[in-house]
C-alpha cells in the first residue's frame, strides 16, 4: 500500500521516514474559511505559522483583521436566519456531525500530522490521545442533540406553560494551541449540537487543523455559513470577535489574563455570554498510605510531563507525604527519564516534542531560573536537551525544597516543570493544595475510602482524580475553580451552556 493511502488507512503503522514524505507534500489551506469556503483576508495580510521543532516556516496563513470578522460573523449571521440549522429536524443536525466525526476519523493521519507539525507534539500522542478524542467529543454532541428536553410545568388547567430550550444564535469560540483541534471541537461540537453558528478564531501557533476541521463539516453536508474559522492574533481578531455587537456567547480557552479581558470586551459591548475555561497549577497529593507507588509515581510524571506540560489541569505541584519523599523523588526521576526521551516528533517513538515557540521555550527556562534563584533544588533537567538545539525543547524538570510561596509553587508554567512540595499531615496538604488563585483539577493518592472522600470534599477544583490523574470521557465535566475558569467543557452541562431557555405561556381560559 503506498504511503499515501496508509495515511488514511493505518496510519499508526506509518514510521518517521513516511510521516516526513507526508508533511513535505501535504497540500495545505491557509486562507480564513467564511461561508463555506476559503478565502483570502479583505486586506491581503498574511502571517507565519512555523514548526517548533525545526524553527521552519510551515505556511503562511492569512491574517484576519475586525473586517474579516465582521465578514464572517455576517456569513454566521445569515446563516442564523435563514434557519437552516438550527430548525433542521434533530436527527438530520445529528446526521450532518456523524459524518463529520467519519471524516475525522477518516482524516486522523493527516490530522494528526497537521497538529505534530504546526505545535510540535509527539505524532503518536495526535494520534492517540488528540484525534480519538475529537471523535468523541463530536460522536457524544451528535447523540445528545434529540435528547435535550424542555419542561411543561404544573399550571391552572387554564393555562399551559411551556419552558423550551433554544440555541443562542452565533457563537464565538477562542482556542489555544496545546490540543488545537480538540480545544476548538470542546466548543465548536456543542455549539453546532444545540443549533447555534459558529465563528472559530484559533491560535495563531496552530491554526492548520482548525481549518481543515471547518472544510470537512462542509463536506458533511453541514450549510455554508453555519461554522466559519477566522485566522488571526488575540489582540485584533480575537478581540473584534469578543467586541461584535451579532456575537451572543464568547465561549474561551487560553490564560487567566486574556480571559478576564474578555469579560471585559463583553461588558464594553452587548453583554454576550463569557465561558471561560483558564489557567491551572493542579495539585497531585500522595497519602502515606496510598496502595502501589510505582503506579503514583508513573501517574505523576505522566500528569506533567505529558504534552511537554502544556496541558491546562497538569499535575504541576507534587504535595508528597514526607514518609514517602525520598522514595517518590528517586522513582520519579529514574522512571521519567526513561520515559520522556527528546526527539524529531514525526518519529513514533518520541515521547517529549518541543515546546509551542521558541519565545514560550525561553518563558519556560526563565521559571526555571527564578525557582533556582529562590532556593529550590533541581534534581533533574533544567534546561535544553542536548542535541535538540534547533528546536525549542526543554528537558523533563524537577525541583524539589520548594515552599508554597515559590513562584514555581504558584504560577502557570505550561511546561514540563514539576516541584516537589512535601506536608506532614492531611490538613497541611488541604492547605497548601488549596492555596492557589487556580482551581482546575487535582488528584488524591490514597488506600482509604473515607480520607479519599474528605479530601474530594475539601479541595478546590472542578476536577478531582482519586488514585489515577487524567483519567475520564465525554460525560465528565471539565472546567474550573477560581480563577481557572466559569464554565465545563465535555459532558451534557456544556451542551446546556450553548443554549438559552424559553417560557412560553399559554393563555387557555
Ligand atoms: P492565550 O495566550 O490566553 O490565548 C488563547 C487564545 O486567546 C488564543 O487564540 C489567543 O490568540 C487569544 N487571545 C489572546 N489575546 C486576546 C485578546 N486580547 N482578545 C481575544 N483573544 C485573545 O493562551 P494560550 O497560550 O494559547 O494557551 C495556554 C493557556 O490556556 C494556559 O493558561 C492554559 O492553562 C489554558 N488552557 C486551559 C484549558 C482549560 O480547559 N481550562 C485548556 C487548555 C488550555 P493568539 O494567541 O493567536 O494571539
Ligand atoms: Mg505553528
Amino acid at each position: 500500500m503506498s504511503t499515501q493511502a496508509l495515511v488514511t488507512e493505518a496510519p499508526q503503522t506509518l514510521r518517521q521516514q513516511d510521516w516526513l514524505t507526508l508533511a513535505n507534500n501535504l497540500q495545505l489551506e491557509t486562507g480564513l474559511f467564511i461561508d463555506g469556503r476559503f478565502v483570502e483576508a479583505r486586506k491581503g495580510n498574511r502571517f507565519d505559522s512555523l514548526n517548533p521543532a525545526t524553527g521552519e516556516v510551515l505556511a503562511s496563513v492569512a491574517f484576519g483583521d475586525e473586517s474579516d470578522v465582521d465578514r464572517a460573523v455576517a456569513s454566521a449571521k445569515q446563516a442564523w436566519n435563514g434557519g437552516h440549522w438550527r430548525y433542521m429536524a434533530p436527527r438530520s443536525r445529528m446526521a450532518v456531525l456523524m459524518r463529520l466525526a467519519d471524516l475525522v476519523e477518516q482524516n486522523a493521519g493527516e490530522l494528526a500530522l497537521l497538529e505534530t507539525l504546526d505545535m510540535g507534539k509527539p505524532i503518536t500522542d495526535a494520534l492517540t490521545i488528540d484525534l480519538p478524542e475529537v471523535v468523541s467529543s463530536i460522536r457524544f454532541y451528535a447523540e445528545c442533540i434529540d435528547k435535550l428536553e424542555g419542561a411543561v410545568t404544573n399550571t391552572a388547567a387554564a393555562a399551559l406553560h411551556l419552558i423550551q430550550r433554544e440555541p443562542l444564535g452565533i457563537v464565538g469560540a477562542i482556542s489555544p494551541w496545546n490540543y488545537p483541534l480538540l480545544m476548538a471541537t470542546w466548543k465548536v461540537a456543542p455549539a453546532l449540537a444545540a443549533g447555534n453558528c459558529v465563528v472559530l478564531k484559533p491560535a495563531q501557533q496552530a491554526p492548520l487543523s482548525c481549518l481543515r476541521l471547518a472544510q470537512l463539516f462542509i463536506e458533511a453536508g453541514g450549510p455554508p455559513g453555519v461554522f466559519n474559522v477566522v485566522n488571526g492574533d488575540g489582540p485584533v481578531t480575537g478581540r473584534a470577535l469578543a467586541l461584535h455587537m451579532d456575537v451572543a456567547k464568547i465561549s474561551f480557552t487560553g490564560s487567566t489574563a486574556v480571559g478576564k479581558q474578555i469579560m471585559i470586551y463583553a461588558g464594553q459591548s452587548n453583554l454576550k455570554r463569557v465561558a471561560l475555561e483558564t489557567g491551572g497549577k493542579s495539585p497531585q497529593i500522595f497519602m502515606p498510605d496510598l496502595e502501589d507507588l510505582d503506579a503514583a509515581v508513573e501517574r505523576a510524571y505522566g500528569g506533567i510531563f505529558d504534552n511537554a506540560g502544556q496541558v491546562c489541569n497538569a499535575g504541576s505541584r507534587l504535595l508528597v507525604h514526607r514518609d514517602l519523599h525520598d522514595a517518590f523523588v528517586e522513582k520519579f526521576v529514574e522512571r521519567s527519564r526513561q520515559a520522556y526521551r527528546p526527539g524529531d516528533p514525526l518519529n513514533p517513538a518520541t515521547t517529549l516534542g518541543p515546546v509551542v515557540t521558541r519565545a514560550h521555550q525561553q518563558g519556560v527556562l526563565a521559571k526555571i531560573e527564578q525557582g533556582l534563584r529562590e532556593g529550590a533544588q533541581l534534581v533533574m533537567g533544567g534546561g535544553e536537551p542536548s542535541g535538540m538545539e534547533q528546536g525549542a525543547y526543554v528537558s523533563p524538570t524537577l525541583f524539589t525544597g520548594v515552599e508554597p510561596g515559590m513562584s514555581i509553587a504558584r504560577d502557570e508554567i505550561f511546561g514540563p516543570v514539576a516541584a516537589v512540595i512535601p506536608f506532614e499531615d492531611e490538613a497541611e496538604a488541604i492547605a497548601i493544595a488549596n492555596d492557589s488563585i487556580y482551581g482546575l483539577a487535582a488528584s488524591v493518592w490514597t488506600r482509604d475510602l473515607k480520607t479519599a472522600h474528605r479530601m474530594v470534599g475539601a479541595l478546590e477544583a472542578g476536577v478531582v482524580w482519586v488514585n489515577c490523574f487524567g483519567d475520564g470521557d465525554m460525560t465528565q465535566p471539565f472546567g474550573g475553580y477560581k480563577q481557572s475558569g466559569n464554565t465545563r467543557d465535555k459532558s451534557f452541562e456544556c451542551l446546556l451552556g450553548y443554549t438559552q431557555s424559553k417560557s412560553a405561556w399559554f393563555d387557555l381560559g
